[in-house]
């Protein structure tokens, strides 16, 4: 729930628990800003891919409680499938051996989830809504800052990518709506490594963190 006296609202919701996680998390830290990492639990260091040619390699888990402590854990499924193609022990798997190892690892119990691939249906939702997932983040930008009623097939407002990004921050900023408004930010913090542009994101929490009329929550803070 965002406190009463706040009518605006930021978060970031960032996915895969990589290395550059770490310089992400010492930027948010120092603009006093907070994300949801979405976490495999069932991958570790030794899972590594490519990203426009830069190897991508995950983070040990277990190493990393104190890196994440300022922040929210959801789900993202144990071994990061496309959860639309398992069967149901499959699934039952991804998810609730996900929520708990997560819980295992970080002693807060995850209450939401970004969905590997953007992928999902109604049976992933009825099962998260099993495991006590209350909100599913989709990959689907929807460059809005309403909240929403559905908040198992939640849109974010927009990728740190987008060309509209500083645009929508400007937008957000300048709103007085009487009405909550939510600026959502999603990625993959290796995409700033990779595509050279770590100034976008520290460029836009110049222009939109520490202001006193913002409220900055982590997901379920904000959505809950
Ligand atoms: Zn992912």
């Amino acid at each position: 729930m965002i406190p009463e006296r706040y009518r605006k609202a930021v978060t970031f919701s960032y996915d895969d628990g990589n290395m550059q996680d770490i310089r992400l998390i010492a930027l948010f830290n120092q603009y006093h800003v907070k994300c949801t990492f979405n976490l495999n639990s069932g991958l570790n260091s030794s899972d590594t891919w490519l990203y426009k040619d830069m190897p991508v390699k995950r983070l040990n888990l277990p190493d990393c409680v104190d890196l994440y402590r300022n922040h929210e854990i959801a789900v993202h499924g144990k071994y990061h499938r496309n959860m639309t193609e398992l069967d149901f022990d499959s699934l039952h798997d991804e998810i609730f051996s996900d929520r708990d190892r997560l819980t295992e690892l970080f002693h807060q119990t995850p209450v939401g989830m970004a969905y590997p691939y953007g992928c999902y249906n109604q049976t992933v939702i009825s099962m998260l809504q099993q495991a006590g997932i209350r909100y599913g983040r989709t990959v689907n930008a929807n460059h809005s800052f309403q909240p929403q009623k559905n908040l198992l097939a939640f849109e974010p407002t927009c990728h740190h990518d987008d060309e509209d990004l500083f645009q929508l921050a400007d937008q957000f900023l300048k709103s007085d709506s009487d009405e909550i408004q939510i600026f959502y930010i999603w990625g993959h913090s290796y995409e700033f490594d990779g595509n050279h542009n770590w100034n976008r994101i520290e460029k836009l929490l110049d222009q939109i963190a520490g202001k006193p009329d913002i409220f900055y929550g982590t997901n379920s803070e904000i959505l809950l």
